[in-house]
């Protein structure tokens, strides 16, 4: 038995979104950017992929730029608008639970002069409105939240973030990778001006990705080349990846109403069996809304490494802390930041559940929890102190 519990990591590949890549592979492969036939094709299928998102977003074709993942485009955006906007403030907002495709960015900017204000989250990991109305100030030129984050699956006030901005005339960039299919994003309504996704984490191929811009916002150069992606993300453009993005959009978006409810519900019978069955647990965030498919369990007294390895050879794939960092050894910033002791976000574990997940997978994966945290608590000095 293999069972897939990390797709909040990437996600399998959808069927159809594949099939619509195949002849994009093989027979059209001009360049679409060429004027002549072959790329006249290729250049269609571009544009017309380019409409199929930005309708579902409710933006304009133009307002979408392709990128090579859900890192490039936080790159761009950031970088992009520190580059733009340097001569009006070099000060950034950004809160303490994001992605190192933007936390790392911001890193990197803060060593080229830029101020970073870096946004508490409070226990539930919801960020702190009222801090970042006393963090603005005259020099800021950006905010950026992320939509849901990628390892508890908390969803952010974006809407609130997204008037505190406006009134401030400050641009917000939201890295909505995990929620993009999933939740509703309308970038105009919720006063959004760059907006990130990848196709990855919604059964679209690796290694494509976007950025919605807002019209009117300027962007700096991160790359410089030919005039594709105006200018901002030069190079050919990759056709049948952005064929299967736009394919598996479509279909997220049509399936989303019935998957959020199924997922929502394994993921609910999930954490009521593990909570009921497995004490001194915790589900982190468990209070405000989350992804439906998102869950982030602490299992006090034991380490995640071994919770992840014995799962592991069950055949179930987890993650412990963020996918990111699971090659170091260091407690998630994100659970750090919600305020959990390090021992205990060294004992946490991501399950995340997606389309292909089956009520059979959920019932295996529950025993085998059951067990594997009751032969690892017996080995554990800890739990034997706490049991004393
Ligand atoms: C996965 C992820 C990214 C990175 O996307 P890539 O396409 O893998 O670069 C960025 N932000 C969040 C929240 C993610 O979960």
């Amino acid at each position: 038995m293999k069972i897939y519990l990390d797709n909040n990591a990437t996600t399998r590949l959808d069927d159809d979104a594949f099939d619509a890549m195949i002849p994009f592979f093989k027979e059209e492969y001009g360049n679409a950017f060429s004027l002549h036939l072959f790329g006249r094709e290729t250049g269609k299928a571009v544009a017309e992929s380019r409409k199929v998102i930005a309708d579902l977003l409710g933006v304009l074709p133009e307002e979408i730029i392709f990128t090579g993942s859900g890192t490039e485009g936080d790159n761009l955006a950031i970088r992009g608008v520190a580059r733009a906007y340097k001569n009006r403030g070099k000060h950034i907002i950004v809160s303490s639970i994001e992605h190192p495709g933007v936390r790392n960015t911001c890193k990197d900017l803060e060593k080229e002069g830029f101020e970073i204000t870096v946004l508490n989250v409070d226990k539930n990991g919801v960020v702190d409105l009222e801090q970042l109305k006393s963090a603005i100030k005259d020099e800021t030129i950006l905010i950026s939240v992320m939509h849901a984050n990628n390892e508890t699956g908390v969803i952010q006030p974006i809407e609130e973030i997204g008037k505190i901005a406006k009134e401030n005339k400050i641009l917000f960039h939201v890295d909505a990778v995990q929620s993009m299919g999933k939740l509703e994003i309308n970038p105009k309504e919720m006063g959004i001006d760059l907006l990130v996704f990848t196709a990855h984490k919604f059964y679209g191929p690796k290694g494509v990705g976007a950025l919605y811009v807002r019209n009117g916002v300027r962007l700096g150069k991160v790359i410089t080349g030919g005039g594709q992606e105006r200018k901002l993300r030069p190079g050919t453009t990759n056709t049948p990846l952005i064929v299967g993005m736009a394919k598996a959009l479509e279909k997220a978006y049509a399936e989303r109403e019935e998957e959020n409810k199924r997922v929502g519900e394994l993921r609910d019978y999930f954490e009521e069996e593990i909570s009921v069955r497995i004490p001194e647990i915790v589900i982190n965030g468990k209070n405000v809304p989350r992804l439906p498919g998102t869950s982030s369990i602490t299992f006090k007294y034991v380490e995640g490494e071994s919770i992840l390895l014995s799962l592991s050879m069950k055949g179930i794939a987890v993650s412990s802390g963020s996918a990111c960092s699971s090659d170091e050894l260091q407690a998630s910033h994100v659970l750090l930041a919600m305020g959990i002791p390090a021992e205990f976000a060294h004992g946490t574990i991501r399950f995340s559940l997606g389309k292909y997940n089956t009520k059979e997978e959920i019932d295996y994966t529950i025993e085998a929890v059951v067990e594997i945290i009751g032969k690892l608590r017996m080995m554990s000095p800890l739990w034997n102190e706490f049991n004393r």
